[in-house]
């Protein structure tokens, strides 16, 4: 059993409650380790190590900081084989998975904003020769960076990267869900010889030490990455105290494929878009609308693909997904595609539980759904399910694709499939979302503005975004 602990002031600590929480592997529904439970006392320890931190981290020059960030990603690299052995027993998603998307992702997001802060620059206006403005872009301070169990290590330094090469201190918080490699993490910190108080990582309930991140009057920003009702109470809490928000929370996908589309290319994609980490990535695709002409044709090949997706533990190579996260969880998207029932769905495949063998028979495993027959405004359709379980729906025209996809609260991501490049791009404008993908998904450059409109969040993370978000601009307007 091993004891996670919290990284406070440059050291690993346990809670100053000194009690725990149990971390279940689910991949075989078994507590396999203890996280500390932290709260209000922790963080306002870690905020007086931030203070700190902050007066050595704002007053090194940008390349001292970013020489420590690279040692981290070349860290998080010697470890690659530990970290994605780690994440997928701490997540239950396919080792595969973990090593060539979520560990790599990790170490790029360090050594993509080590890089890019040296290359960040701030405007400046001339009015006319008589004077001229300059704007400053300094650290905020303090940031709390909260996120998600669905790619851990991946979401976590997302946040972390950018509010430390802009010369932030942060107090973070991985969800209780999969906090063992931010633990790690933290070793890695630790070796790369990060200043203390720096970063501070505190493990534990999102109800104690989240709310006492968010509530601190000392933190100046909050970048989240979450549901989105856990986003609107943060946005309450912190909105009358004028923080700073940056909030990623939940989507409703929509994935719109024509009939003139590329069908192999669209099927083996939807396959991914469907079922990647078990469905639990907030960009899949999980209403998938299929225009009439290759709708019946489309749905056979889909429903036969996705039968002979192999559902097993996570370290088994031919795994295509693995158990999804918790029992709760799992309790929570059945009950989606009993809901779907009872609204006149039709499952064409899944649908079920799965039980695998021996050691990993209660393991939180789901057979990959997908459901036909469904109302767009039904609310399988309408309400997040974050499993593996899609919706299959015809469609006539762009038109009717359009007002289906654009039907629900969310707009973080769409797919559209199509051979057609003038309407891809009429589709593209019109369809409420963050991001919209053509002919291909999930395909990160680390540079575009990343998050979603409606209730998918508030602000954008990325490139230039992420920079400008943890930085304060000033302008200085000197005569001439
Ligand atoms: P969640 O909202 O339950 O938890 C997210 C984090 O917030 C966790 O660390 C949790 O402990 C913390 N938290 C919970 N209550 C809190 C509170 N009152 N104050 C402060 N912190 C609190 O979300 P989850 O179940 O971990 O993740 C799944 C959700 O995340 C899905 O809705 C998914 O769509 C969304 N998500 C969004 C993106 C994106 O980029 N838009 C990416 C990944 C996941």
């Amino acid at each position: 059993m091993i004891d996670i602990q919290n990284y406070l002031n440059g050291t690993l600590q346990a809670a100053r409650s000194g009690s725990y929480l149990d971390n279940v592997n689910p991949s075989i529904g078994e507590v396999y380790s203890r996280i500390p439970r932290s709260g209000k006392e922790d963080v306002d320890m870690a905020v007086e190590a931030a203070e700190e931190g902050f007066k050595v981290w704002s007053n090194m020059s940008k390349e001292a900081r970013s020489n420590i960030m690279l040692k981290i990603a070349d860290l998080i690299e010697a470890n690659h084989a530990k970290l994605a052995e780690a994440e997928s027993i701490d997540n239950g998603k396919p080792l595969k998975l973990a090593e060539h998307v979520d560990i790599p992702r990790a170490a790029s997001n360090f050594r993509f904003f080590a890089t890019a802060v040296l290359h960040f620059s701030s405007e400046s206006h001339d009015m006319d020769g008589q004077f001229i403005n300059y704007t400053l872009r300094n650290p905020i301070g303090i940031v709390g960076c909260i996120s998600p169990w669905n790619l851990p290590l991946y979401l976590f330094t997302w946040k972390i990267a950018p509010a430390l090469a802009t010369g932030n201190v942060v107090i973070a918080k991985p969800s209780e869900v999969t906090p063992m490699t931010a633990y790690l993490l933290s070793e890695l910190c630790i070796e790369a010889g990060l200043p203390k108080g720096v970063l501070n990582i505190l493990h534990g309930l999102g109800g104690e030490v989240g709310a006492a991140i968010t509530e601190h009057p000392k933190i100046k920003a909050v970048s989240f990455t979450g549901g989105t009702s856990t986003g609107a109470h943060i946005a309450k809490v912190a909105a009358p105290m004028f923080k700073k928000l940056s909030l990623e929370l939940g989507g409703k996908n929509p994935n719109i494929i024509f009939d003139d589309c590329d069908f192999d290319k669209a099927l083996s994609t939807t396959m991914r878009s469907s079922f990647a980490n078990q469905g639990q990535i907030c960009l899949c695709g999980s209403r998938v609308f299929v225009q009439r002409g290759i709708y019946e044709k489309f749905k056979t090949a889909f429903v036969e693909k996705t039968k002979h997706a192999k559902v097993s533990y996570p370290m088994d190579p031919e795994a295509k997904l693995g158990a999804v996260v918790s029992e709760d969880h799992m309790n929570k998207v059945l009950s989606y595609v009993d809901l779907a029932k009872e609204e006149g769905g039709t499952v064409l495949c899944g649908g079920k539980r799965k039980i695998l063998e021996g050691e990993y028979a209660n393991g939180y495993y789901i057979e990959p759904t997908i459901i036909e027959g469904l109302d767009h405004m039904c609310r399988t359709n309408q309400e997040e399910i974050f499993g593996p379980v899609v919706t299959i729906t015809p469609f006539d025209t762009e038109e009717d694709a359009l007002e289906m996809a654009n039907s629900v609260e969310y707009g973080l991501a769409s797919t559209i499939w199509t051979q057609d490049i003038t309407k891809a791009h009429r589709v593209a404008a019109k369809i409420e979302s963050g991001i919209v993908w053509i002919n291909c998904w999930l395909v990160r450059d680390l540079r575009t503005p990343f998050g979603g409109v409606k209730n998918s969040g508030v602000g954008r993370e990325g490139g230039l975004e992420a920079l400008r978000f943890f930085t304060e601009p000033k302008n200085v307007c000197v005569s001439l």
